[in-house]
């Protein structure tokens, strides 16, 4: 059982935020089984890898396809975790739905309006990331084109925006999640990873996500981050997670973050 609560719920109406975690991509089935036990001992509730990635570089590592979607499925039953992945494609809708929990929209495709329009027509709660550079009320009717073609569930990401600032990959805009507290009853996530870009930074703006209310978190973590394929600078190992969920801890007990679950969350999830 994980301290956090029951590892096969994604239950958005506990007062213990939602922990998301695994690696970038699924790399082979060593890998995403390593890290799928190393998220449900420290209390993750949802296994998260990509199999088709949105890669900047056409040269870059791409994911496994649906070979990978099979591990990721297959080490998240495993350990009684749901899982997450991304789906670039309105064409994989269907495919992704096979295996994964939650189908997640990246950053880059915050506004593919016909995948939005796709992922409305599914019953999988839909984790939507922020768009690069992208406003609240931008993000917010990309959630609605959600919505309107039929699926409520849905899980807002903030990831970090592009700004002049280079000491991190992006620029978590902590003042997005209070705002959109304001504006939405929909779940808030933070991606404290990819916002970072290093390592050394992700338990603070993880921590500061919660402090300022999310409802949980999206962590990249490796069991070998020096050999990953894709963000490995970024992946916590295994006494990096460790540390953060320790902390994620001791936030929840010592302190009454912002963190106000929503009520009756459409988004909740329970596999059996
Ligand atoms: C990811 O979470 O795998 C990812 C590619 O992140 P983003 O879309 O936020 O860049
Ligand atoms: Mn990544």
């Amino acid at each position: 059982m994980s301290p956090l609560g029951n590892p096969r719920m994604l239950d958005f109406d506990r007062p213990e935020p939602v922990i998301m975690a695994g690696p970038c991509a699924v790399e082979d089935e060593d890998q995403i089984t390593e890290a799928a036990e190393l998220a449900a001992r420290h209390g993750a509730q949802v296994l998260r890898g990509g199999a088709f990635k949105p890669r900047t570089s056409p040269y870059s590592f791409q994911g496994l396809g649906e070979p990978g979607l099979r591990l990721l499925r297959r080490a998240a039953d495993r350990y009684h975790l749901l899982a997450v992945t991304e789906v670039l494609d309105p064409a994989q809708v269907e495919q992704v739905s096979r295996y994964a929990d939650i189908l997640q929209v990246g950053a880059r495709s915050m506004q593919n309006f016909p995948l939005l329009r796709a992922l409305g027509r599914s019953d999988r709660p839909v984790l939507l990331k922020r768009g690069l550079a992208a406003t609240l009320d931008e993000w917010l009717m990309a959630a609605e084109h959600i919505r309107v073609a039929g699926n409520e569930r849905i899980i807002l990401c903030e990831r970090g925006v592009r700004t002049f600032l280079d000491h991190t990959r992006f620029t978590l805009d902590v003042g997005a999640i209070p705002a959109l507290k304001e504006r939405t009853d929909a779940p808030i996530i933070v991606d404290p990873s990819h916002a970072a870009g290093k390592r050394n930074l992700v338990a603070p703006l993880a921590l500061a996500g919660l402090a300022a209310g999310a409802d949980g978190l999206l962590v990249e973590i490796h069991p070998r981050p020096e050999a990953a394929l894709s963000d490995g600078a970024q992946a916590l190992d295994a006494d990096g997670f460790a540390s953060l969920m320790a902390a994620v801890r001791t936030l929840c007990r010592n302190s009454a973050p912002g963190h106000s679950a929503p009520t009756a969350s459409p988004c909740a999830v329970s596999r059996t």
